[in-house]
């Protein structure tokens, strides 16, 4: 239920129902109300809604995952919600997640702050066919990444098992062939970690903290390749170690992990070439 404050009688509104905007005069008392200035009869039905409980359609923006094109896409509540939820719907926007593959009209959240409406995509967000290739020389220098291995649920390539797999997992290809290549930072940032044994499932391997609670991971790299320690400061595609094959890994790639606030998230939208 909405706990919006009524409106004191009588009052000056602006109707919003469409451009024209006429200023609509509002007296009497609820039930029994009287309306004037409205050139149309949706100025009265708003004046009645606006006095008792005011509705609002919410439109607003939800985190992609899974998305090369974006990180973002369009949304709005499927029906206007009271005015005065709007900030938990906002809270609640903030959190939601929306999963390529999206079309316009889409569900994102069901009952969006409790307020029964729905929130709804305005946007189309196609999935990335696995495989396909795109540019990415600030991570990895000139040449394409493909992507072998997405972001979230997979089978496990070692175990055989159903996991989560953190990051995603490619490696740069030219001219049809693998690249023995060197691993750039995707973005300035400082060193946190700089692992150069391989005793762990990461293998050798580089974490970067850019600031904004945002940190990006390298595994897999190549032994007493790494060009830089814990605590360096790093520029954006700097050189920081060659790909390679160490720890849980069947073959030479990069597993590309981002982090934010500790959490992993889908590296995708950081490999874009432009962003
Ligand atoms: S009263 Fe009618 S014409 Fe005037 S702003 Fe509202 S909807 Fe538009
Ligand atoms: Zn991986």
């Amino acid at each position: 239920m909405s706990n919006n404050t009524p409106i004191k009688l009588p009052t000056t509104l602006t109707c919003i129902v469409c451009p024209i905007g006429c200023t609509l005069q509002v007296s009497g008392e609820a039930g029994n109300l009287t309306v004037t200035g409205n050139t149309c009869p949706r100025g009265k039905k708003y004046a009645e809604q606006e006095v008792t409980c005011p509705m609002r359609t919410v439109t607003s923006t939800v985190r992609l995952q899974g998305s090369e094109e974006a990180c973002l896409i369009p949304v709005k509540t499927a029906a206007p919600i009271p005015k005065d939820r709007i900030p938990e719907c906002l809270t609640a926007i903030r959190k939601a997640v929306a999963k390529v593959p999206v079309s316009i009209g889409d569900t994102i959240v069901e009952d969006i702050a409790n307020t029964g409406v729905a929130l709804i995509a305005t946007g189309n967000a196609p999935a990335p066919r696995k495989g396909e290739r795109f540019r990415s020389h600030v991570l990895l220098g000139q040449g394409e990444f493909l992507v072998t291995s997405q972001y979230g649920e997979r089978i496990h390539p070692i175990t055989g098992e159903k996991s989560f797999h953190n990051g995603v997992d490619g490696a740069l290809w030219a001219d049809g062939s693998l690249v023995e290549t060197g691993i750039c930072a995707s973005d300035d940032g400082v060193v946190i970690e700089a692992h150069e044994l391989d005793d762990n499932p990461a293998g050798v391997y580089v974490a970067i903290d850019h600031g904004k609670s945002l940190v990006t991971k390298y595994f897999h790299l190549e032994p007493e390749t790494l060009r830089v320690k814990k605590g360096d400061k790093v520029a954006r595609a700097q050189l920081i170690g060659w790909m390679g094959t160490t720890g849980m890994s069947t073959g030479e790639h990069l597993h590309f992990q981002t982090e934010i606030d500790g959490k992993p998230v889908d590296p995708i939208p950081y490999l874009r070439e432009n962003r």
